[in-house]
């Protein structure tokens, strides 16, 4: 079993389903908030469906404050 690209975190997004032509990228926020993506070359409305990978998304909501906890630190002291 080879782990590689299906992962939430590649940088290159995933392939729309639809088309097969454009790969969608998400940002964190997106993932985290967004309910549905749209396919910008197809038009293809892909919904989150955030019940299969809860875990993952919960860990990367734990990352995605923390990120933001650190920037708001680092704007206080400088
Ligand atoms: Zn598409």
């Amino acid at each position: 079993m080879k782990a590689e690209s299906t992962n939430l975190n590649t940088p290159e997004g995933f392939l729309c389903p639809g088309c097969k032509q454009f790969r969608i990228k998400l940002s964190l926020e997106q993932l985290l908030y967004k309910r549905v993506i749209r396919c910008p070359y197809c038009g293809l409305e892909l919904g989150l469906d955030k019940s299969t990978c809860a875990e993952a998304l919960d860990k990367l909501q734990n990352l995605y404050v923390a990120t933001e906890r650190v920037i708001d630190i680092n704007s206080k002291n400088s």
